[in-house]
């Protein structure tokens, strides 16, 4: 079972890494996008972890759609309101219990990723964080082991495709060829699950 204890883990685990690989994550956006997406992903997971910290949530859905929340109001680019759906749908799909199964949060993440999906109106292929993350949540019934090597897996295969989505997708064909930063930032955000369950 998973407790709001895990759920900040991972939460923490996210925002580490996030900020050793902000530079990574704003190179691969200077290259297909507006090089912001390490310090936008810096600032929102920052101040996740000060909410976290202030407000103590005591249970898996409230540390979650806390998180969200801030992810909406503290990142100005497109990527702030999508992570923060992805959030707050999965937070508001596991209620109030005090813990959870790993079914059911696989559940959970796979309703925030269709709210995300359902808010951004991309699909699979289209070189953005859903090619991370979609693979993810259906690699979850084997583990958060097997959700992070799907997740990076799904990220590195965004190289080739044309971006639809985003800004990346002002490019057309010139978006071929570099890494989806958002992609890469939702390989952070799975791999940070494998970590918060050691
Ligand atoms: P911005 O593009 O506003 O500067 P960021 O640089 O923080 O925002 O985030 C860019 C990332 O957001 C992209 O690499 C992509 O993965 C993701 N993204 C952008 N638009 C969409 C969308 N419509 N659906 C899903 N993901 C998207
Ligand atoms: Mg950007
Ligand atoms: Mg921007």
């Amino acid at each position: 079972m998973l407790d709001a204890a895990f759920f900040r883990r991972w939460m923490a685990a996210t925002a580490a890494s996030v900020d050793r690989e902000a530079e990574r994550l704003t190179a691969l956006d200077s290259a297909i996008g507006d090089a912001d997406h390490g310090a936008n992903m810096q600032r929102g997971f920052t101040a996740v972890t000060a909410a976290l910290e202030k407000e103590a949530p005591t249970t898996p859905g409230a540390v979650l759609t806390l998180a969200g929340r801030q992810l909406i109001s503290t990142v100005g680019g497109a990527s702030g309101p999508l992570y923060g759906t992805l959030l707050r749908r999965a937070g508001k799909a596991l209620g109030d219990a005090a813990e959870v199964g790993e079914e059911q949060f696989a559940d959970a993440l796979r309703a925030g990723v269709d709210g995300v999906m359902a808010l951004g109106g991309a699909a699979p292929g289209d070189k953005t964080m859903i090619d991370a993350l979609l693979p993810a949540v259906d690699a979850l019934g084997d583990g958060f082991a097997a959700a992070r090597a799907a997740a990076e897996a799904g990220a590195v295969a965004t190289v080739p495709l044309l971006a639809r989505k985003g800004r990346a997708s002002y490019l057309g064909e010139r978006s071929i060829g570099h890494q989806d930063p958002g992609a890469t930032s939702s390989a952070l955000l799975i791999a940070g699950l494998a970590e918060a369950g050691d």
